[in-house]
């Protein structure tokens, strides 16, 4: 699809970067199951690190189109490359910039842009996952901080965390706004643990971790904003959060569209390549269309919310749309690859596994659905 000159030279750019920088790294990322540290320096040092946070923070400024652009190419490599820079302008990092004070501010930001501090967001709770209503993680105000106790589950990133941004009921009498708070918990302090980690089916680079706190004393200022603020927080990052996967869906599904081409082409069974069965091309036709819609709703969306405008549910309708679009794309792809699809050494089969939580994380599709559905029917 077509760009304004500034961001089609924005897209060749990222995506020289990504092969020439990026690729090289994947199968090292899955041998080991995590990211080196070289990884990071390199996004680092290429100024992806922090990509929304305003320049007088260390961070690049970015627009919303310029961001998801730089997810998008980066899914088309690896999904954890997305994953790094989502920890550092998702809604930890925005949450700082936007509501921390200035001492939280420099202890925290300047190291995530450049790669030396790792964070995560944990609000899903065993009892709290789509419904945070249930959650039974609470901070008492004690003198001298705050007493955290409680749990969390599936937070990515949170066994290799420094610091993680904490969601605990401060206020049990209030139901909504009013009742949660965010903390900045650091590794270490006492009483906080990881007794449990995760692998998924997606690679082990992304693994989820369970936290536990018990008794953990918080000094005063690990609260970030104001008491009761912390669901407002999470509002905030809604459509950035949403757009940032609906972007990442789109590299996922071109990358998996171009080798599903190039394997219909090169593949021949019964004398001829299986780009020449209609029953294949059908299928590649199915993914092209598919691939095309989602680009125009998400670009669409993105240019709105850049304009200022009210883009009431749509950037749920780029959540939904993009992250079952992928799905089906990806079991397309490994249908036309055959047994290749299903091997290790196929990346297809590495994007069938990766790209399934997208219809999970960041609210899933039943949620969305049942936003866009409120919209149209009234509550
Ligand atoms: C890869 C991955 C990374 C994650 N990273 C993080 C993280 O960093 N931090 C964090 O806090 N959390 C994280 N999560 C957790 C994620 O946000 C939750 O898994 C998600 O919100 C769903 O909650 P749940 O798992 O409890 O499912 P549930 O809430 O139990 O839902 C189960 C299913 O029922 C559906 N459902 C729920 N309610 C309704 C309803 N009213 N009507 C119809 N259907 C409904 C849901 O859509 C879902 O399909 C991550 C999850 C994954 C998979």
């Amino acid at each position: 699809m077509k760009l304004e000159p500034e961001y089609e030279l924005l897209r060749d750019n990222l995506r020289k970067f990504t092969r020439k920088e990026l690729d090289p790294w994947v199968n090292t990322i899955e041998e080991k199951g995590e990211v080196p540290a070289e990884v990071v320096d390199l996004l680092a040092r290429h100024g992806y690190l922090g990509m929304r946070l305003d320049t007088s923070l260390g961070g690049a400024g970015a627009g919303l189109f310029a961001y998801c652009l730089t997810l998008e190419e980066f899914s088309r490599s690896h999904r954890i490359f997305t994953l790094i820079v989502l920890g550092t302008s998702g809604l930890a990092a925005i949450s700082i910039a936007r509501h921390g004070t200035p001492a939280q501010r420099q202890k925290y930001l300047p190291g995530m842009v450049q790669g030396k501090i790792a964070s995560s967001f944990a609000l899903t709770e065993p009892d709290a996952g789509s419904d945070p209503a249930g959650m039974k993680t609470h901070a008492r105000k004690v003198d001298g901080g705050w007493l955290l106790n409680g749990g969390k589950h599936y937070i990515s990133n949170g066994h290799r965390a420094d610091f993680v941004v904490v969601m605990a009921v401060t206020n049990p009498d209030k139901r909504a706004g009013g009742r949660v708070s965010a903390f900045l918990v650091d590794r270490g302090i006492p009483g906080f643990s990881v007794p449990r980690v995760e692998r998924t089916m997606a690679s082990d680079s992304i693994q989820l971790a369970e936290l536990t706190f018990k008794d953990c004393l918080l000094p005063d200022d690990a609260l970030l904003g104001q008491p009761g603020a912390g669901f407002g927080m999470a509002m905030e990052s809604l459509v950035d959060g949403r757009m940032s996967v609906a972007c990442s869906c789109i590299g996922a599904a071109d990358r998996l569209l171009e080798m599903s081409v190039a394997h219909a082409k090169l593949r021949q069974t019964f004398g001829k390549p299986l780009a020449t069965r209609q029953a294949i091309q059908w299928m590649l036709a199915d993914s092209a269309v598919e691939l095309r819609a989602a680009r125009a709703l998400t670009y669409d969306t993105i240019r709105r919310v850049e304009a200022g405008e009210d883009t009431g549910t749509a950037p749920s309708m780029c959540k939904l749309y993009c992250s079952e679009m992928v799905g089906r794309i990806a079991d397309r792809a490994v249908q036309i690859h055959g047994g290749m699809g299903m091997v290790r050494s196929c990346p297809v089969e590495r994007f069938y596994r990766d790209v399934r939580s997208y219809r999970i994380g960041e609210g899933p599709s039943e949620i969305q659905r049942m936003i866009i559905a409120r919209d149209l029917v009234g509550k």
